[in-house]
C-alpha cells in the first residue's frame, strides 16, 4: 500500500467524520472507529515524517482529543419535566400537588426554560476532581469532562462541608445568541455549515473530539439542581429545606444560577411571573421556551415522587410557539416503514424560531379537510415540541383562484396496490408487505445508528439493494453476496468488503438494538432498553402475553399491545427465527442476571427507602433475577416498603402481598 496515499485518505476521511460531528451532534463512526483511524494516521505519519504536514488532524487535535467517551450512570436519574402549554394544566397540576400534599397553599419558585444542554456536573471531595457528563438518556451519559473543563463559567473545584463525599450539580449549557450568531458568521466566511440554532451549537460544541475549539465556543451554563452523597454513597437529603435555598447555595459557591429565579406563595403569583415573562424573555441574551415551576419545599417533593418519567412536584410552562407564513408549493404522500401514508406539504422556504423550514407534515386525510389546505395555499406555520413543523392554518383571502381541494390517493403511491383506512384510524395505510418504499423505510431504520448501527448501508445502496433483490427484508441484510454487492453503483470491492465487516459486527449488536430496529410501533430505543432489562432473548419476549408486558414498570399498555400482536404474527416471527439462523444475538446482555437468588419473584417498591433510590432498588432485584412492577397486584409477591408507602401498602395488605423492608431484601440477596 501506498502510504502517501493512505494518509491522504485518512486525512479526508478524518475531516468528514469530524464535520459530521460538529455540525449535526450525528457521527458516522463510532468513536472507537474514530480513534482507529486517528492513531492509524499518527502511526504513519511517525514512520513516514515526510508526508507529515502542519494541517494534519494529528496536528491539530494535539492532546485535546478526549478519550471518547465513556459513559456514566446518573444517580439519581436526570428525569425530563413534564409540559403544559395553557394555564388550565397548570392549574390542575396546582391542584394534583395540592391534593397529593393536603394542603390549600404550596409554594412555588419559577426558573426560566433554557432550550440547551443538561449536564451533570460531578465535583468529589477526594482530590476535588470534577467530571461532566451529558444527560444521555436521563439515565446514562456521557463523560464529557475534558470539554467541560474548558467552559469558563464551570467551577473546576467546589467548596465541601465535612460530611459531603460527592456533589452532583444538574444544569444547561447553552449558547447565547450573539454568540451563536458570530459562529454562524465565521462559518459561513469558511464555507462550512452553518448550525441550525443555539441548541445544536451548543451541543455539538460539547461533544466536540478537540477541546480547544469547544474553548472557543463561549458556551454558559446555568444550575438547578445539587445532591449531596456521603462517603458510603447515601444521599444527604436534609441538607436544605427548599429548593430556593439549594439555588442560593449553589450562587454561593461559584454556580451560575439564572437570576430570573423567583420564589412564589401560591399559583396565582406563578401565573402573574409567567405572563410578566412573556415580555421579557426577548430581551434576555439566549433563547428561552417558557418557565420551569417547582414546589419549592423538598419535604413536600419527596412526598409527591416522581412517575417513571416525570417528577410530580415540577411543571414546565411552555410558550406559544412562534408563526411564520408561506407557500404550500406541493403535497406529495409518503410512505413509512408500517406503511402508513402520510401527507407532507413542500413549502417555500422561511425562516422560523432559528432555522429554515421547507417541508411541513400534513399528518392525515381529516387534518387536511379539517383545515382544507391545498396546494398554493398561504398558510401559517409554527414549530411545536416536534422537529417538522406543522401547518396551524389557512390565509383563504390569499388563496389563488382554482385552488383545488386536496384528495388522498386511494392507491399507494410506492406500490400502487389500493390503500385502507381502517374504522376508527386516521391514517391510510398500505398493507402490501412487499411495497417498495415500506421495506426501504423498514430496512434503513433496521440499520440506522439508533438500531443495528450498520455503516454503508445508506438510501441509495438500499435502493439498489431492493431493485436488484438482494434484499427482501432485514434478515437478507445477513446473507448479501458481496461479490454482487461490489458491482453495485458507487461501490467497489474495498466498500462492499467494509460493508461486510459492518454487518459481521452488527450480527453481535444483541437484544436490545435489534428490538429497536425491528419497527414494532410504539418501541424505540428507551422501550427495547426496558425490554431487554427484562427478558433474556427475544425468545422469551415472544412468549409473554400482552397482560405480562403491561406489568412491567415502564411500559404501557400501548407498548405492550403493539409488541404481543407484533410476536403474534407468524411472518414476524418466522423473521426472527431467520435472523437466529442467520447468527444474529438475540439474546440481552441487560438482563443478565448476577445472581439468581430472586427468580421467578415479582417485587413492587414504594416508599423512601433508607440510602438508596427506588430506582436502585430496582435494580438490585432485576440483578438477582427478580422482576419489578409498577403496582400490587394478586401476581405481586412482595411488596418492599419504605417510609412514606402510600397506597401501595393497603393494596398489599388488602391482597395478602407479603410486605418487606430493605433489611429482609438485604437477606434475601445473601448481604
Ligand atoms: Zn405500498
Amino acid at each position: 500500500m501506498d502510504p502517501r496515499k493512505r494518509i491522504e485518505e485518512l486525512k479526508s476521511a478524518i475531516a468528514r467524520h469530524e464535520k459530521a460531528y460538529y455540525l449535526e451532534d450525528r457521527p458516522e463512526i463510532t468513536d472507537v472507529e474514530f480513534d482507529a483511524l486517528l492513531r492509524e494516521l499518527g502511526g504513519l505519519e511517525e514512520k513516514y515524517p515526510r508526508f507529515l504536514t502542519a494541517d494534519s488532524p494529528s496536528q491539530k487535535v494535539g492532546g485535546g482529543v478526549s478519550e471518547k467517551f465513556s459513559t456514566y450512570k446518573h444517580n439519581p436519574p436526570m428525569l425530563s419535566i413534564d409540559n403544559s402549554y395553557n394555564e388550565e394544566d397548570l392549574l390542575k397540576f396546582d391542584e394534583r400537588v395540592k391534593k397529593g400534599l393536603g394542603k390549600t397553599e404550596v409554594e412555588y419558585v419559577t426558573e426560566p426554560k433554557i432550550d440547551g444542554l443538561g449536564i451533570n456536573l460531578v465535583y468529589s471531595s477526594s482530590g476535588r476532581r470534577l467530571k461532566g457528563v451529558t444527560r444521555g438518556d436521563g439515565e446514562t451519559g456521557e463523560d464529557i469532562t475534558g470539554n467541560v473543563l474548558v467552559i469558563k463559567s464551570v467551577p473546576k473545584s467546589m467548596t465541601f462541608e465535612k460530611s459531603w463525599n460527592q456533589v452532583e450539580i444538574r444544569g444547561e449549557i447553552f449558547m447565547q445568541r450573539s454568540d451563536f450568531e458570530a459562529l454562524n458568521e465565521e462559518r459561513r466566511k469558511n464555507e462550512e455549515q452553518e448550525f441550525a440554532n443555539p441548541r445544536n451549537a451548543a451541543a455539538g460544541s460539547v461533544r466536540l473530539l478537540d477541546s480547544n475549539v469547544t474553548k472557543e465556543r463561549k458556551l454558559q451554563l446555568f444550575c438547578y439542581s445539587m445532591y449531596i452523597f456521603d462517603e458510603k454513597g447515601a444521599s444527604i437529603e436534609n441538607v436544605f429545606k427548599t429548593h430556593f435555598e439549594m439555588l442560593q447555595k449553589l450562587r454561593e459557591l461559584g454556580f451560575p444560577v439564572s437570576e430570573r429565579v423567583k420564589k412564589h406563595k401560591n399559583v396565582d403569583e406563578v401565573l402573574k411571573e409567567i405572563w410578566a415573562f412573556e415580555k421579557d424573555r426577548h430581551k434576555l441574551p439566549y433563547d428561552t421556551d417558557g418557565m420551569v415551576v417547582k414546589v419549592n419545599g423538598f419535604a413536600d417533593q419527596r412526598e409527591l415522587g416522581a412517575t417513571s418519567k416525570f417528577p410530580r412536584w415540577a411543571m414546565a410552562y411552555k410558550y406559544a410557539p412562534e408563526q411564520a407564513e408561506t407557500v404550500i408549493e406541493d403535497i406529495v404522500v409518503q410512505v413509512g416503514r408500517v406503511g402508513t401514508l402520510t401527507p407532507v406539504a413542500k413549502l417555500k422556504p422561511v425562516f422560523l424560531s432559528g432555522s429554515t423550514i421547507s417541508r411541513a407534515t400534513l399528518h392525515n386525510e381529516d387534518e387536511i379537510k379539517k383545515k382544507d389546505i391545498r396546494v398554493g395555499d398561504s398558510v401559517l406555520i409554527e414549530k411545536g415540541g416536534e422537529i417538522i413543523p406543522k401547518v396551524v392554518s389557512v390565509i383563504i383571502s390569499k388563496r389563488p383562484r382554482g385552488a383545488k381541494p386536496f384528495s388522498m390517493p386511494t392507491n399507494c403511491p410506492s406500490c400502487g396496490q389500493p390503500a385502507t383506512r381502517a374504522e376508527g384510524e386516521a391514517a391510510w395505510r398500505c398493507v402490501n408487505r412487499a411495497c417498495p418504499d415500506q421495506r426501504l423505510e423498514a430496512i434503513l431504520h433496521f440499520v440506522s445508528r439508533d438500531a443495528m448501527d450498520i455503516e454503508g448501508l445508506g438510501p441509495s445502496t438500499v435502493v439498489q439493494m431492493l431493485e436488484k433483490g438482494f434484499l427482501n427484508d432485514c434478515a437478507d441484510v445477513f446473507r448479501l453476496d458481496y461479490a454482487k454487492v461490489a458491482e453495485l453503483e458507487k461501490m467497489g470491492e474495498k466498500s462492499a468488503d467494509n460493508l461486510r465487516i459492518a454487518v459481521e459486527t452488527a450480527k453481535g449488536r444483541g437484544m436490545q438494538r435489534l428490538l429497536a430496529g425491528l419497527g414494532i410501533r410504539h418501541v424505540g430505543e428507551r422501550a427495547a432498553l426496558v425490554l431487554s432489562r427484562r427478558y433474556a432473548s427475544v425468545d422469551d419476549l415472544m412468549n409473554a402475553d400482552e397482560e405480562e408486558l403491561s406489568s412491567i414498570f415502564e411500559i404501557g399498555p400501548k407498548i405492550a399491545q403493539s409488541v404481543a400482536e407484533f410476536f403474534k404474527d407468524a411472518e414476524n416471527r418466522k423473521l426472527i427465527a431467520r435472523l437466529k439462523e442467520l447468527g444474529v444475538n438475540v439474546k440481552s446482555d441487560a438482563s443478565k442476571p448476577d445472581s439468581q437468588a430472586l427468580q421467578g419473584k415479582t417485587f413492587v417498591v414504594t416508599g423512601t427507602l433508607e440510602g438508596v433510590s427506588r430506582n436502585e432498588a430496582k435494580e438490585l432485584i432485576t440483578r438477582a433475577g427478580g422482576k419489578t412492577a409498577g403496582s400490587v397486584s394478586k401476581k405481586t409477591d412482595y411488596l418492599l416498603a419504605g417510609s412514606e408507602p402510600g397506597g401501595k401498602l393497603d393494596d398489599a395488605r388488602k391482597l395478602g402481598v407479603k410486605i418487606i423492608g430493605l433489611p429482609q431484601l438485604r437477606e434475601m440477596l445473601g448481604e
